[in-house]
């Protein structure tokens, strides 16, 4: 038996102190909550976005004022030169990277008969083959944290069960669960876990957008815990998945969804 094997459920096996993680999608929603949290619990935080550097900027203010460490690092996740120049900025920047958080995404929904070849290539540049480059362009230094290495894709109840309307998105969040367990077990021999959160229906700026007020009251019904959830519910998932306290997982895809798969 090892140490890790027998490490007690304790703080400390849930703090992330002397690790540097890269959040992509970071300046809202879901990726801001995890860059706040996984400062929180100790990380050194790099923040990416897109197009809004201001909210970015915000994100890193917060960490910087309760005492933490963040970088702002600005590339598309789609554009595999500016994904190795912004993860060479990270390691050199931050000294290190342990974590990567593949959250950035985007949802284009539209039925098939109306939906676009431009559609369908930009929603899998984004969303899987980001995830992809990020994964790819963060080997290395991930490779030499060994255990303390961590890949987390976040991918979708809608990856998982399809939804109508929603077969662009779902095919690429339903990649995102292939590249997982397959990065999981080509990973595993170095000591690097990969694992993939799938949330149900969040509160931010994606489903304000996508969700009408009609359709809401119908989703609630379906929600066994009857109510949408907040961003650092998914956070809190993401972070423990970072954590030492997640050692021995990898290849796992953790739902996180009021009940609403099961
Ligand atoms: P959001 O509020 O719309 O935020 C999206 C984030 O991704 C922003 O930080 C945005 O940056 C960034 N982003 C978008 N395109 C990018 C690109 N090409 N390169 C780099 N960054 C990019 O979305 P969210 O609801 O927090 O969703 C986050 C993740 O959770 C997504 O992968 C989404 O599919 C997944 N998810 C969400 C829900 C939900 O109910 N909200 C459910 C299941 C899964 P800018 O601010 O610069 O635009």
């Amino acid at each position: 038996m090892n140490d890790r094997s027998s490490t007690p459920s304790s703080p400390a096996s849930w703090t992330l102190a002397g690790k540097v993680a890269l959040v992509t999608g970071a300046s809202r929603g879901i990726g801001r909550a995890t860059a706040l949290l996984l400062a929180a619990r100790g990380a050194a935080v790099a923040i990416n976005y897109a197009g809004n550097e201001a909210a970015a900027r915000e994100v890193e203010a917060a960490i910087t004022a309760e005492g933490g460490r963040a970088l702002v690092v600005g590339f598309d996740v789609s554009d595999p030169a500016a994904v190795d120049r912004g993860v060479d900025a990270v390691v050199k920047g931050l000294g290190a990277l342990h974590i990567l958080v593949n959250n950035a995404g985007i949802s284009i929904d539209a039925l098939l008969m109306r939906a676009s070849p431009e559609d369908l290539a930009r929603t899998l540049d984004v969303n899987l083959k980001g995830a992809f480059f990020c994964s790819k362009a963060a080997s290395r230094p991930l490779l030499r944290a060994r255990a303390d290495g961590r890949i987390i894709n976040v991918t979708s109840v809608i990856g998982e069960q399809g939804n109508a309307g929603q077969a662009m998105y779902a095919a690429s969040k339903a990649g995102l669960i292939g590249l997982t367990k397959s990065l999981a077990r080509e990973l595993a021999p170095r000591g690097v876990t990969v694992n993939a959160v799938a949330p149900g229906f969040i509160a931010t700026d994606m489903t304000d957008a996508a969700i009408k007020a009609e359709a809401r009251d119908a989703l609630l019904k379906q929600i066994p815990l009857a109510r949408i959830g907040g961003a650092e519910e998914i956070a809190e998932a993401i972070a423990f998945l970072a954590a030492p306290a997640a050692s021995y997982i990898t290849g796992h895809v953790l739902r996180v969804n009021g009940g609403l798969l099961i």
